[in-house]
C-alpha cells in the first residue's frame, strides 16, 4: 500500500500552544534559537534576496518564526530538531529559484498536519495563496491508496497532478519528498523500501513530466539505492573503478573540447561526468548487458550562449572526433514533450573510447534542470508581453494543457492549472484509483468496478454521504456503491451513465429483460387469439407453425413470439396462414355481433388483463391505467377508450373523475379472484441517513411476503441534512398486503414517512 505521506519520518510530540513558547525563552533576552537552525534560515534568506532583490522578505521571516514556535520540541526520527526539515525543503525550493509563496509554503508545509495551526490562521497571516498551497500539500499528504500494477501507478500520478489546483503545490511536494529521501537512512528498512518504491513509481516520473531533470535524477538515484541496495552497490563500485580509470580521459576530453571551441570563438562551459547509477541500471535491465558493455558511461556537457553556437559546437566536435552513426539527436529542432532541448551525439574519443555529448544553451540548461520551476526566473526577467506569451505557450505544452484559454495573463498570475480536464480521479473505499471521464456518475463508477456491481447498484455514498445516482463525480471522491441482490438497471440510467462501458451493459440488460417479457406476452397473445378465432391450439401442427415462423424470417419460435410481443404484427396475420378457413369462418360468424375492432396491440405493461374483468362481458381488452395503477382490493371503475379497450382506474383517481362526464363510457369492472398475479407499486420513503436502513427495509418487505424489484436511495436535497429519499418498486398481491408493507416500513426507526407514488 502506498501512503503518500512521510508520517514515519518524524515523531510528533504534543501540539505546542503559543502560550507555552515563552517558557523556552530566557528571561528578558531574545528568543533562544538553535544557532544551526538560525544560520540555515539566514542562508535561505540570502538565497531569496539574491534571486528576488526587489521583494519584501519579511513574510519569510514571519513564516520561519511561526514554524519555529509551532514545531518547537518536535524531533525527526534522526533526533534532529524537526524544523530542519521544513528549512531544507525551503532551501531546495530556493535553489530552483521559485517564488516567495513557494518558500513560505515549504516552511509551513507540515504545520497543519503536525501542529495545532489551522489553514484559516495561515490565511490571516500570509494570505490566500500561501493558505491554498499549504492546504494543497496537506491534502496530498492525507492520500492513501494501493498500487500493484504499473497502470495503477500512472493513474496515481495523474490523479495527484489532477488534484492540485496550483502547480506550486507539486513543487513543494517534490521538494518535501526529496529531502525525506535524502534523510531516509533514519527509518526502518521496511519503511525505507516502501517510501523509496513510491518515489520511483510516483514522484520521480512526476518530476520528469514537469521537466525537472535535477530533482528527478536525485529522486531516482536515492530511490534505487533504497529499493535495491545490492544492485546499487555493485553499480557504484563498478563506476568508482571506472571513474578512476576515466578521470584522466575526462580531463583530456574536457580540455581538448574547451580549447578547440574557444579557438572557434564559441563561448563554453564544460562539464565532464559519468552516467547516473539509476540510468545505468535501467540500461542494463533494458538491454540485458553488463556494465562493461555500456559505452556511453562517459558524458560531456557543453553549455554555450546561443542556438547557433550549439550547432557550431557540434560541427567542431565532429571535425575532431568521429561520430557514432545513429546517435545524433536534435532535440533543439524537435523538443521532447516536457520541453527538454539539447543536441545529443556520441563520438569516438582519444584511445578509441566512445563518449556522449550534450550541447545546449544556458536557457535550455535551466529548463532541463528545473523544468516548470524555471518559469519564475523568466517571469521576472522578461517583462515583454511577447516573450511572456512564449513562456505561457511553453508551460501550456509542458502540462499538456488541452483547453482553450481565454486570458493567458490571468492564467499565469494565478497559476491555477487543470492538468487533465477530461478525466476525473476517484477512489474505491479501499483506495484503488478509478479513472473516469469528466461528468461521470456513480453508475459509471459501479460498472467500472464490475458489471455485477453496476447491475446491482441501488445507490451510492460519496465521501460517506448518500448522493443521487446522477451526482457528478469530482477528483478525490471516495465512492461506495450500495448494491441490492436481484436489482436490475432501469432505462433512465442511460441518460445518467457517461461511459460507453456502462451504457452498453445497461442496454444489454434492458434488451434481455424486455425481450424475455415480449416472448412471454407474444406467446400468450397468440394462444388467446387462436381461441378467439376458434383455432384449436392443441391441434395445431407445430411443424407447420415453425414453417410459418421461418416465412417471417424467424429461425426459432421464440423469435416469432418476441415479434408478436413487441407488436410488430398481429396474431391474426400468423393465424390466417396457419388455419385460414377457421379464421375466416370465425370472422364471418362474429362480424355482425362484434364491430371490426382493430387487432388490439398486446399490453406491454407488466400485468395482463386476466386479473380484471368487465362485469358480464368476457372478451374485452382490459388494462390498468398507468395514472393510478390500481391494485387488487381497491375500488375500481372502467372507462371505455377509443380503440384501446377498457381502462381501469381507481375510483379515487382524479383523471377518471374528470373523464366521467361521458357517462356512457363508464363501465363496471371487477377483480377476478382466481389469479395469483402480482401488482407493481412504487413507494417513496423519507429516511434519516442511518447505516443499515436499506437492509432493514428490504427485510421487512420480504417478511410481508412482498418482492422488491428495484430500490434506489438519494439524498433529500430539500432538507440537505444528510437524510435520504428511498424509492422502492415492489410487487404486492393486493391492497391488504400493500397496507401491511407500508405499516411495517413506517415502523422502522429512522423512516419518517412512506407514500405510494403513481
Ligand atoms: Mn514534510
Amino acid at each position: 500500500m502506498y501512503t503518500l505521506d512521510e508520517e514515519g519520518l518524524h515523531t510528533v510530540s504534543q501540539p505546542v500552544k503559543l502560550s507555552d513558547v515563552p517558557l523556552n525563552l530566557p528571561a528578558g533576552g531574545p528568543p533562544l534559537i538553535d544557532p544551526a537552525l538560525d544560520s540555515l534560515f539566514q542562508s535561505l534568506l540570502n538565497k531569496f534576496q539574491t534571486a528576488h532583490p526587489a521583494e519584501d522578505s519579511s513574510p519569510l521571516s514571519a513564516a520561519f518564526q511561526l514554524a519555529l514556535q509551532m514545531h518547537a520540541g518536535q524531533k525527526r526520527q534522526s533526533g534532529e530538531p524537526y524544523l530542519i526539515h521544513p528549512l531544507e525543503v525551503a532551501h531546495i525550493l530556493a535553489d530552483m529559484t521559485t517564488d516567495r509563496t513557494c518558500l513560505i509554503t515549504g516552511l509551513l508545509h507540515d504545520l497543519v498536519e503536525d501542529t495545532g495551526v489551522t489553514i484559516e490562521q495561515i490565511r490571516k497571516q500570509f494570505g490566500d495563496d500561501v493558505a491554498a498551497c499549504v492546504d494543497g500539500v496537506t491534502k496530498l499528504a492525507k492520500l492513501k491508496f494501493y498500487s500493484r500494477e504499473e497502470r495503477q501507478a500512472e493513474s496515481v500520478r495523474k490523479m495527484l497532478l489532477a488534484m492540485v489546483k496550483d502547480i506550486r503545490v507539486v513543487l513543494v511536494k517534490l521538494a518535501d519528498r526529496l529531502h525525506n529521501m535524502r534523510t531516509l537512512g533514519a527509518l526502518s528498512v521496511e519503511r525505507q523500501e516502501r517510501i523509496a518504491q513510491e518515489t520511483l513509481e510516483i514522484y520521480a516520473p512526476i518530476a520528469h513530466r514537469l521537466g525537472m531533470g535535477k530533482v528527478r535524477a536525485e529522486l531516482e538515484d536515492l530511490g534505487f539505492q533504497y529499493t535495491d541496495p545490492l544492485a546499487f552497490g555493485e553499480i557504484q563500485e563498478a563506476m568508482e573503478s571506472k571513474r578512476k580509470a576515466h578521470q584522466g580521459l575526462l580531463d583530456e576530453i574536457r580540455t581538448a573540447v574547451e580549447l578547440k571551441l574557444r579557438r572557434e570563438g564559441v563561448p563554453v562551459r564544460i562539464e565532464a561526468r559519468l552516467k547516473r547509477p539509476y540510468s545505468i541500471w535501467q540500461k542494463l535491465k533494458r538491454q540485458k548487458i553488463s556494465i562493461d558493455q555500456v559505452y556511453d558511461l562517459l558524458a560531456v556537457r557543453i553549455v554555450t550562449d546561443s542556438v547557433k553556437n550549439c550547432y557550431a559546437a557540434l560541427g567542431t566536435l565532429h571535425g575532431d572526433w568521429h561520430p557514432i552513426p545513429g546517435r545524433i539527436k536534435d532535440f533543439i529542432a524537435i523538443p521532447r514533450p516536457n520541453l527538454y532541448q539539447s543536441l545529443h551525439t556520441s563520438v569516438i574519443g582519444p584511445g578509441g573510447q566512445p563518449f556522449e555529448v550534450q550541447i545546449r544553451t544556458e536557457e535550455m540548461h535551466r529548463i532541463a534542470e528545473d523544468g516548470i520551476a524555471a518559469h519564475w526566473k523568466y517571469k521576472e526577467g522578461n517583462k515583454h508581453a511577447v516573450e511572456d506569451d512564449q513562456q505561457i505557450a511553453w508551460l501550456r505544452q509542458l502540462v499538456e494543457w488541452q483547453r482553450e484559454m481565454h486570458d493567458p495573463g490571468e492564467f499565469m498570475s494565478t497559476l491555477k492549472v487543470d492538468l487533465y480536464p477530461e478525466e476525473v480521479y476517484t477512489f474505491t473505499p479501499k483506495g484503488k484509483v478509478i479513472v473516469l471521464p469528466r461528468g461521470a456518475t456513480p453508475i459509471d463508477f459501479a460498472y467500472a468496478i464490475h458489471t455485477e456491481v453496476g447491475n446491482l447498484c441501488v445507490g451510492a455514498k460519496v465521501n460517506a454521504r448518500i448522493v443521487p445516482l446522477k451526482y457528478m463525480l469530482k477528483n478525490g471522491d471516495v465512492v461506495d456503491i450500495l448494491t441490492q441482490h436481484g436489482h436490475l438497471p432501469s432505462k433512465d440510467w442511460l441518460s445518467i451513465a457517461k461511459t460507453s462501458k456502462a451504457r452498453n451493459k445497461i442496454k444489454a440488460v434492458i434488451n434481455t429483460t424486455e425481450r424475455a417479457k415480449a416472448v412471454e406476452i407474444g406467446e400468450k397473445y397468440l394462444e388467446k387469439e387462436a381461441r378467439r378465432f376458434g383455432v384449436q391450439w392443441k391441434k395445431v401442427d407445430k411443424e407447420h407453425l415453425r414453417t410459418v415462423a421461418s416465412e417471417y424470417g424467424f429461425p426459432k419460435m421464440e423469435d416469432l413470439h418476441a415479434a408478436l410481443g413487441y407488436g410488430k404484427f398481429s396474431a391474426r396475420q400468423v393465424l390466417i396462414k396457419l388455419a385460414p378457413e377457421q379464421v375466416e369462418a370465425s370472422e364471418k360468424a362474429n362480424a355482425p355481433a362484434e364491430p371490426a375492432t382493430p387487432a388490439v396491440q398486446p399490453d406491454r405493461g407488466e400485468d395482463k388483463d386476466l386479473v380484471i374483468r368487465v362485469k358480464g362481458i368476457d372478451d374485452v381488452m382490459v388494462y390498468r391505467a398507468k395514472c393510478c395503477n390500481p391494485i387488487r382490493g381497491e375500488s375500481i371503475v372502467g372507462y371505455i377508450t377509443r380503440g384501446k379497450g377498457v381502462a381501469v382506474h381507481s375510483v379515487n383517481c382524479t383523471n377518471v373523475q374528470n373523464l366521467m362526464y361521458e357517462v356512457a363510457r363508464k363501465i363496471t369492472v371487477e377483480w377476478v379472484r382466481t389469479a395469483d398475479d402480482t401488482f407493481s407499486v412504487r413507494l417513496t420513503a423519507y429516511a434519516d441517513d442511518r447505516p443499515g436502513i436499506l437492509s432493514q427495509l428490504t427485510s421487512v418487505v420480504f417478511h410481508e411476503g412482498s418482492n422488491i424489484k428495484s430500490l434506489e436511495a438519494q439524498p433529500d436535497e430539500h432538507r440537505g441534512d444528510g437524510s435520504a429519499i428511498i424509492n422502492v418498486l415492489l410487487d404486492v398481491k393486493d391492497k391488504k398486503q400493500l397496507e401491511r408493507v407500508v405499516a411495517a416500513v413506517r415502523r422502522i426507526s429512522g423512516i419518517r414517512d412512506v407514500e405510494r407514488i403513481n
